[in-house]
């Protein structure tokens, strides 16, 4: 009994991606319906046909078989939507989700636009008399002002949104230019025309470095070639990258094919999206999040209909439908933000593989800090490995310093702050240059205990800590519950309530404390959860940090990435080994890369610069090899740990994941899952940890528990998987109830 039927998707751009009706497989049709095939069939009460696309084909039939209805006819040709359904089938075996969920991540949803034209600032005034505004504005430190007209000189017209999003430049400001005649603000119609005519013929890409070239024409070659390889380009930020990717692009673009790039939403900066604007016009469309879904739908669109050739964004960029996709290309693919969070758990690197298979296309990733899974690819020749070490910017590699924090203590020093550093912040504040002070820790939140009996105060909703903000105002960083700091100790109603401030906040005061005696006011500036909550202010305070509004900038991991300040000439790392202390087989190598990203921070103008590593483990081998700038050493020793403890890449790894808000019948279910997969993971040698509860007990009135599967290869792991499902549909779980994480990105 072979495939006789087949379930198909009617509109497959319902907002809710509509459940699929089951249809017999004619016998003229047998063997050329296949999975995303496009189909006429019968729907309705007037059964009049309609178009539709099979997602699945199956041999027994989930309906009563005298009502189902046969296929009409097929049409043929290759659809879009048939790559795409391939892929999200592909992603529910590989990552478990229903199908259903699995289309409604890879496929546009529809939502009507509300028309809106665009409009365009564009220059009014010649270039000269932009250059003498620019020098007043800068004198009266009319920084957006500046920022606008600086813009303006290089491109003599911007999209307005580009102006108000990423430049911060307000409305009153547009106005007061605009009064002065200096520029004016126009429709996108005419702007178009004009991009048409002036881009690629007048813009001059840089000149390729020899082995820049060397990489475009060795890639470039097998591109033409058609054989759809993987490549690594392992380089240091500044060395050039993606001036590569730029050019590969142009290549794919003029053979008549579209490209895909990737890139973290937080390194797509003004200039990365003027540089991609200067090459590629209008042809090229950029996603973020900060779009309604009837823009993206509207942009979907645009790729379907052969409108756009390139698209700019993070991991969903992935789905756009372009009908013939040349190469795929992920910057700082190390990322962790490239895996999915929900249903299916999907890795981008992964998938980009599986969507370029299916296209015939390239697949070019890129990093400064290669993730561990793709340099283990390129050493063992399934990517091509190319690298690039030299920094074309100008400016050396900073000189590293390690500091022992437990010399420091038993010298006596007491402070946050190591001899050397203080020192260094000392000369650079005397200097009057920039200092870049780093707390390597995310989520690095205050507390509040009480000094009698030891009590921490806690979420009522989540196995964490309450978060001190500010004196006397606590809230829960997962669910965001917030409470007034107590004056007495709930529990022994004692008045010794002490609160722990973040480390940021910490820091800051501890560095005024030190500081401000010798060298008066110092303008600080702090990047934190609780400095970004608002939209854009993430941005604004890099933009600030970038004028030189502020001498230093104290912040977590977000501020070491994607940001030039060529002032800045030292970096504090402090505490660098607080990643290390996570419960998590990703430690060392997040440690790694943080470290390596931070430290490249320093002297990338013309001034050498410093880094100062402060750690109490000194000697760890991500600590030392980060100062050192050796990736090839860290791959190495991380490698003996990953093999010697059995996790990815040197094995797979599943956490399946259990979710209830009852915590007996959760604890249940994962003892239920445990016993239905035991003879199975027996009999393919997968090893089983746990029952146990999550990492993290409870989040939002949710408690949590985990079942961890490792064996050498993957397909053991996905046996287990399809066999929890199959057990799961059978008594009829919420599918949400139980996820499942193929070789996750952080312990659960
Ligand atoms: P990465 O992506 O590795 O960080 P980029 O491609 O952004 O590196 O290059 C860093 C800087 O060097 C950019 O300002 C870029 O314009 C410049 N650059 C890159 N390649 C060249 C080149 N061949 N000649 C001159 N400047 C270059
Ligand atoms: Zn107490
Ligand atoms: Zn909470």
């Amino acid at each position: 009994m072979g495939t006789a039927y087949a379930n198909v998707i009617i509109d497959i751009s319902h907002e809710k991606v509509d459940r699929p009706f089951c249809y017999a497989i004619p016998e003229q049709l047998s063997g050329l319906v296949v999975q995303g095939s496009c189909v006429e069939v019968p729907f309705g009460r007037g059964s009049r046909l309609r178009k539709g696309f099979v997602t699945e084909l199956c041999s027994v039939p989930d309906y009563p078989e005298e009502k189902i209805r046969p296929i009409a006819g097929l049409i043929e040709g290759v659809q879009v939507e048939s790559h795409l359904i391939r892929l999200a089938a592909w992603m529910k075996h590989q990552y478990g989700s229903t199908m259903i969920t699995a289309l409604q991540t890879v496929l546009p949803v529809k939502k009507k636009v509300a028309v809106r034209e665009k409009k365009v600032i564009c220059r009014k005034a010649s270039a000269e008399e932009l250059r003498e505004a620019l020098v007043i504005c800068e004198r009266k430190h009319y920084t957006a002002r500046a920022r606008l007209l600086a813009a303006l000189l290089e491109d003599d017209t911007l999209p307005c949104e580009l102006v108000t999003g990423k430049l911060h430049v307000a409305a009153s400001t547009l106005r007061s230019l605009q009064e002065q005649g200096l520029i004016g603000v126009e429709g996108a119609g005419a702007y178009k025309e004009r991009l048409k005519e002036r881009t690629r013929e007048t813009y001059q890409p840089p000149v390729l470095s020899h082995r820049q070239r060397q990489i475009v024409e060795e890639i470039g070659r097998e591109y033409e070639d058609g054989v759809g390889g993987t490549y690594l380009i392992h380089g240091i930020t500044g060395s050039g990258k993606t001036e590569v990717y730029l050019a590969l692009m142009e290549k794919v673009v003029a053979s008549g094919k579209a490209v895909i790039f990737l890139i973290p939403e937080i390194a797509l900066t003004f200039q990365t999206v003027m540089r991609c604007r200067r090459r590629f016009g209008d042809r090229v469309s950029f996603l973020h999040s900060g779009l309604s879904m009837g823009e993206r739908y509207e942009q979907c669109q645009r790729a379907k209909e052969g409108k756009i050739d390139v698209i700019i964004g993070p991991r969903s960029a992935l789905f756009t439908p372009f009908r013939k996709l040349g190469m795929i290309i992920i910057d700082e693919e190390h990322e962790g933000a490239y895996k999915s969070e929900t249903m299916p758990k999907y890795h981008a690197v992964e998938t980009a593989g599986e969507l370029a298979r299916l296209h015939g296309a390239g697949l070019v990733l890129g990093s400064a800090t290669p993730s561990l899974e793709s340099y283990q690819a390129a050493v063992t020749g399934r990517y091509g490995l190319f690298t690039l070490t030299e920094r074309l910017t100008g400016g050396s590699l900073p000189h590293v310093y390690i500091e022992d924090m437990r010399r420091e203590l038993q010298k006596g020093n007491r402070s946050i702050f190591s001899h050397r550093l203080r020192e260094l912040i000392a000369d650079r504040l005397k200097k009057e240059e920039q200092i870049l002070l780093f707390l390597n820790r995310r989520g690095y939140s205050g507390f509040v205990s009480c000094r009698s009996c030891g009590l921490v105060l806690k979420c009522p909703h989540c196995d964490v800590s309450l978060s001190l903000h500010g004196r006397d105002r606590m809230e829960c960083h997962y669910c965001g519950y917030g409470m007034p700091k107590p004056t007495l100790c709930p529990d022994c109603g004692s008045k010794y309530l002490m609160g722990f401030k973040a480390g940021t906040e910490k820091i800051e005061e501890q560095f005024l404390r030190e500081f401000e005696p010798e060298f008066g006011r110092i303008p600080i500036l702090r990047m934190d959860a609780d400095t970004t909550k608002t939209k854009h202010s993430h941005e604004r305070i890099l933009a600030e940090f970038g004028e030189e509004k502020a001498r230093v900038l104290i912040g977590t991991q977000m501020i070491v990435k994607g940001h030039d300040f060529p002032n800045v000439t030292l970096v504090g790392i402090l505490a660098a080994d607080l990643s290390l202390a996570v419960n998590d087989y990703r430690a060392a190598e997040r440690t790694f890369q943080l470290l390596t990203q931070a430290a490249g921070r320093a002297g990338r103008g013309s001034r050498p610069g410093e880094v100062v590593i402060q750690s109490y483990q000194p000697e760890h081998y991500s600590i030392r090899w980060a100062a050192a700038q050796d990736y090839g050493e860290f791959y190495r020793e991380e490698m003996l740990y990953r093999r010697m403890a059995g996790y990815p890449p040197a094995a797979h790894m599943l956490t399946v994941q259990i979710f209830d808000s009852a915590e007996s019948r959760g604890r249940e279910l994962a003892a239920q899952i445990g016993e239905k997969i035991a003879p199975v993971a027996k009999e393919l040698g997968v090893t089983v940890i746990g029952p146990a509860g999550g990492h993290i007990g409870k989040i939002n009135d949710v408690f949590r528990f985990s079942l961890t599967l490792k064996h050498e290869n993957k397909e053991p792991l996905i046996a287990c998987k399809d066999e929890i499902e199959e057990w799961l549909s059978s008594c009829a779980k919420p599918e949400k109830a139980v996820q499942f994480d193929f070789n996750p990105m952080h312990t659960f």
